[in-house]
């Protein structure tokens, strides 16, 4: 999964950053509005982390113009009591809200929830075949075995998981797995799909040459 964060306080940036990294999220950073905005619009991002005061163009007015074109899920980051701020966020698109200061686990939870949701995937759980994956713990087994993945291998196996029955291609896969500063050699995409049918048995990734991978509905 990837994410946008827009907010300019550059610590607390840093701390969700790091949270969201943790969990296996590759983040994009944009620290005012203006740059927020062209990312938000340039990437198709899994959810985005939205700050409200923002010097140059403000929170509101990104969720406005996002909203022309996109329909990418946003938890806005509000100041608290700020009631009338919020329920402002909401009226123009947002999709849930956090006061700060919040809990990193919270946030971490309500994202969870807004991505499920609009994957259309209300439960937590994935089944597939003998395989069955947790994402709220982010664990996976097989035949009731714990498997252990890498993070980058466990978030090459939600994308695919809740693509499952469509083909996913190299392009979908660099734009929700990596974020602007990572390495995206695409040989590297090759080497997470050979551990993950390693992990999870030959036949459960299949390859389409030439356009990408897909797992069986
Ligand atoms: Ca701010």
């Amino acid at each position: 999964m990837r994410v946008l964060l827009i907010e300019d306080e550059v610590d607390l940036a840093r701390g969700i950053r790091k949270a969201l990294e943790e969990e296996g999220y590759a983040v994009d950073v944009a620290y005012d509005g203006e740059d927020g905005l062209f990312q938000a619009e340039k990437v198709d991002y899994d959810a985005l982390l939205l700050d409200l005061m923002l010097p140059g163009v403000d929170g509101w007015s990104i969720l406005q113009r996002l909203r022309e074109t996109k329909l990418t899920p946003v938890l806005i980051l509000t100041a608290r009591d700020a009631l009338s701020d919020r329920i402002r966020g909401l009226d123009n698109g947002a999709d849930d809200y956090l006061t700060k200061p919040f809990d990193l686990g919270e946030m971490l939870a309500r994202l969870r929830a807004l991505i499920r949701r609009s994957k259309a995937h209300p439960s937590p759980l994935l089944s597939i075949g003998d395989i069955e994956i947790d994402t709220n713990s982010r664990t996976v087994q097989r035949g009731g075995q714990v498997v252990s993945l890498t993070p980058k291998e466990y978030s090459l196996l939600q994308l695919l998981a809740l693509h499952r029955g469509q083909l996913v291609t190299k392009s979908m896969i660099y734009d929700h797995i990596y974020n602007d500063d990572g390495d995206t050699f695409s040989n590297v995409v090759d080497v997470y799909i050979s551990s993950l049918r390693k992990k999870l048995g030959r036949e459960f990734v299949k390859t389409r040459r030439g356009e990408g991978y897909i797992i069986d509905a």
